[in-house]
């Protein structure tokens, strides 16, 4: 390769072209083998887990909600990601019966696109946390497989899976401890604002397929936002933990008695 044509690749690839052309052609040569290796260690290079499930929760809603409205989960869905081979693997999806509202509100329904009808002929809270969890086990996540719970913003679980285990009184599940708020991941690794999802999308110049307000099309969209940054090599690590108290604890506990006699009676 000529001294110009090695020159007019590293423009083109935004390198430093200053040097004699053994430096520019050992420059050259140096971004094409970091390349190679990238490519071959995304996982290590990027800090990415090799699995991502994106959990994007629907509950009961008032069009103004009171700040201790008891929000109860109505969908359960989630897009689990392969991140190596860059593509979404299964999807899991569970509509939820709610017991303290157990009649969703007109704005409810307009929102989410859920029925009455749906949540009627759902299970409760726990069975369907159960065969979430059964769903992460035929996986092997969590097991053989590490990977890493993903959601848009801090509310899925520090306001709505933290709530529904207090209303189901239910310990808080270990997959909820610490999660990957997309949303700080996305504005630290493009440098924009905290985007909602519609936004996050048109920053990448993508637009929302589905139904807003569906759980399982926000996960969907949210897995493309998600793939879109593997590619770009960013880095994706957990970045929010709950911190249950003392007192959760023992309200934990204080349930856990209950059910035990529950069981005796
Ligand atoms: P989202 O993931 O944005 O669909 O929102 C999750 C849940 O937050 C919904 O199922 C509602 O319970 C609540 N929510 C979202 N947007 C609104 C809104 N504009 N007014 C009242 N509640 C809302
Ligand atoms: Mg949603």
């Amino acid at each position: 390769m000529s001294k110009a044509a090695v020159i007019s690749k590293l423009r083109e690839l935004k390198l430093n072209t200053e040097g004699s052309t053994e430096i520019l052609r050992k420059r050259l040569k140096n971004h094409y083998r970091k390349q190679k290796l990238t490519n071959a260690n995304l996982l290590t290079v990027s800090k990415l887990f090799p699995y991502y499930v994106i959990v994007d929760f629907e509950a009961t809603c008032e069009e103004v909600n009171a700040p201790n409205y008891p929000h109860e989960i109505i969908e359960f869905p989630a897009v689990l990601v392969d991140t190596e081979k860059q593509k979404v693997l299964d999807h899991f999806q569970a509509y939820c019966r709610p017991v303290l509202n157990p009649t969703l509100s007109d704005f409810c329904v307009e929102l989410t696109g859920i029925t009455q009808d749906q949540v009627e002929s759902a299970s409760l809270f726990p069975e369907v946390l159960a065969n979430f969890e059964a769903w992460l086990a035929k996986h092997k996540l969590g097991t053989k497989h590490k990977y890493a719970v993903v959601t848009d913003g801090p509310w899925d679980m520090g306001r709505f899976l933290y709530g529904q285990c207090k209303i189901s009184e239910i310990s808080y599940p270990q997959f909820g401890k610490k999660w990957v708020n997309i949303r700080k991941v996305f504005s630290n690794f493009y440098r924009c604002k905290r985007f909602c999802l519609k936004l996050m999308l048109e920053h990448i110049e993508m637009i929302f397929e589905g139904r807003p307000h569906c759980g399982l099309d926000d996960a969907r969209n949210i897995a493309r936002i998600l793939l879109r940054m593997v590619k770009d090599g960013a880095s994706i690590q957990y970045n929010e933990r709950i911190h249950l108290t003392s007192r959760d604890a023992k309200n934990i506990q204080n349930a856990a008695n209950r059910i035990c006699h529950n069981c005796d009676s």
